[in-house]
C-alpha cells in the first residue's frame, strides 16, 4: 500500500512527500497519526497554530510546541495537521503514522 510506504518517509521533512502522503492519506482510512513533533528551526510564524490550535502552540512568540494533550486530536484533526506540516514555511513539522487494523 502506498500509504504504508510513505509512512516511513514522513520524517524526511520533504514537502513533496508531505503532499503525496496527504493525497494518499486522505483517500485511505488505513493509517492514523501516531506522533507529531517539531524539529529545530521553527520561526514561530504561528501558521500551524492557526491551522490546528488543538495540537500546536506558539510559546512567547519564540518557539512552537506540540501540546501535551495533542494526541487526543490526532484522529479528529489529521487533515489540519497534515496541512500545517505541508505549509510550514521552514518544513520542521514531523508526522509519524501507523497502520490501523481493520476488522
Ligand atoms: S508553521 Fe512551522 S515555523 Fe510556523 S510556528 Fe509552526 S512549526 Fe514554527
Amino acid at each position: 500500500m502506498e500509504a504504508d510506504r510513505l509512512a516511513g518517509n514522513m520524517t524526511s521533512g520533504n514537502r513533496d512527500v508531505h503532499r503525496l502522503f496527504a493525497a494518499t492519506f486522505h483517500s485511505s482510512q488505513m493509517t492514523t497519526i501516531s506522533r507529531v513533533w517539531i524539529d529545530d528551526g521553527c520561526i514561530a510564524c504561528s501558521l500551524c497554530q492557526d491551522y490546528c490550535p488543538e495540537v500546536f502552540l506558539v510559546v512567547d512568540g519564540e518557539d512552537c510546541i506540540v501540546k501535551d494533550d495533542a494526541g487526543a486530536y490526532f484522529g479528529e484533526k489529521k487533515e489540519d495537521i497534515h496541512e500545517a506540516a505541508t505549509d510550514c514555511p521552514v518544513e520542521v513539522i514531523r508526522i509519524e503514522v501507523v497502520e490501523v487494523a481493520t476488522a
